[in-house]
């Protein structure tokens, strides 16, 4: 039998109804925020990702599906989607006229990480990225549009974390500054540290390996390094997501894998799973525009987990709405007629309606009925054909009666419609 490959899987009937819902209210609210849909493509040239997530982080050194293809051309599955965004908003002259731009894409990335629970080769993110602006407003509104999200979603155990990663006035002497902290430390860093500790230092803060986290104990923090203009943003941020009433945790140790990112950084994480407990992340990436060939443009965003936000909304029962609202039973070939045609009468009209195909009797159909919640079971046999009435039945209140079959969708829409 050919399985799946490690680190993807299928997101099966029961759960992908939990999926739309989310994709659902992050849809609404994020147009309820000014933001449209952009969609991009799954492959891309390597190029893009190496250049805009940088050559010394994970994702590039290890992580990536790239491949070469019938030509010779290096492509690689999206690892991310801002890369992605940012291309079109350049190649697509999106920042003439008006720059500023809210835009959001939902879809699958890859990586080839470790697979473990909550972390997987092929995962979905939403993200929305703002482009056109430096203010450290919009960052709060990224943040606080997360808050309303996972409050709508029901996710309540959630802290946003946020940080500063300065700029390239004031982030060099950091870098420098972690740098000169490690030296002499080799034998505590792990392999990876101990290799890119120069080129990518910042990563040096957020090694989860005990004996990079004891290394980095005592390491300089960003907060005295920023310059009076990432001091101001850093302020405003902050300042702003307490006006929205949006408690933060200021964590000097967050940072992001990516090169591209400065000023504000955030990421919202939860108690609600086990290590992976970052749902959401994201932040400004002031220098991206340009470095990819575009105008200097600041530009901000974040990236939603989906695996991880439907598994904390796994035991939410109000988000498995894969249940048919009426059942119909019918017994015999001419009934099953009947049926079909009311399945597809109610279904037409917006109503979920299933049947038994098969040649089953009433005591099995009705126990299917049972097994799918419906909330209505319509009963036709070979006496309400002669009757032309059929049964309709209401399961939660176990009272049924009889309806002529003229009258019969018109009568069902209206039941449910009053009952909900
Ligand atoms: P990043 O693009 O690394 O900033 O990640 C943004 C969000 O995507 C994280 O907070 C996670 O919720 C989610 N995420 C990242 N990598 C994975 C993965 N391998 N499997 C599942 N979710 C992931």
């Amino acid at each position: 039998m050919i399985q799946l490959i490690r680190g993807f899987r299928d997101i099966l009937p029961g759960e992908s109804e939990r999926w739309q819902a989310i994709e659902d209210t992050a849809r609404a609210v994020l147009s309820d925020f000014g933001f449209r849909e952009i969609r991009i493509p799954i492959l891309e040239a390597t190029e893009l990702f190496t250049r805009s997530i940088g050559e010394n982080t994970d994702i590039v050194e290890k992580e990536m599906y790239t491949f070469e293809d019938r030509k010779g051309d290096f492509v690689t599955l999206r690892p991310e989607a801002t890369a992605s965004i940012v291309r079109s908003y350049i190649q697509h002259k999106l920042y003439a006229g008006d720059p500023f731009h809210k835009l959001f894409t939902t879809g699958p990335m890859f990586r080839r990480e470790r697979p473990q629970k909550g972390r997987y080769r092929q995962f979905y993110q939403i993200n929305a990225e703002v482009l056109g602006s430096d203010s450290p407003l919009i960052d709060a509104q990224l943040v606080f549009i997360l808050k309303i999200l996972f409050s709508k979603l029901g996710v309540s155990d959630t802290t946003a974390h946020i940080n500063s990663l300065g700029c390239p006035v004031c982030r060099p002497a950091f870098k420098k500054a972690l740098i000169d902290h490690v030296v002499g430390m080799d034998t505590k860093l792990c392999v990876d540290c101990a290799r890119r500790k120069t080129k990518n230092p910042l990563r040096l803060l957020d090694c989860k390996v005990p004996s990079c986290r004891e290394a980095m104990a005592k390491a300089p923090d960003m907060m005295a390094f920023l310059c009076p203009d990432c001091r101001e943003h850093f302020q405003r941020f902050k300042t702003a997501l307490s006006v929205l009433g949006v408690a933060y945790v200021t964590d000097p140790r967050l940072v992001r894998g990516l090169d591209y990112y400065t000023r504000s950084t955030f990421e919202i994480q939860t108690n609600a799973l086990g290590a992976q407990n970052a749902i959401a992340g994201g932040g400004r990436y002031d220098g991206l525009v340009k470095a990819l060939g575009g105008p200097e443009m600041p530009a901000t965003g974040f990236a939603i987990g989906l695996d991880r936000l439907a598994e904390i909304l796994k035991n939410d029962t109000e988000l498995q709405t894969g249940h048919p609202k009426v059942f119909i039973a019918a017994i015999g070939r001419e009934s099953r007629e009947k049926a079909f045609e009311w399945v597809c009468r109610l279904n037409e009209k917006g109503i979920p309606a299933e049947m038994d195909f098969g040649d089953r009797g009433l005591k099995a159909q009705m126990k299917r009925a049972d097994k799918l919640a419906s909330r209505y079971v319509i009963i036709v046999g070979e006496k309400e054909l002669s009757a032309k009435t059929a049964v309709l039945r209401n399961m939660s209140e176990a009272q049924q009666e009889a309806i002529p079959f003229s009258m019969l969708i018109k009568m069902v829409i209206e039941r449910i419609a009053n009952a909900s």
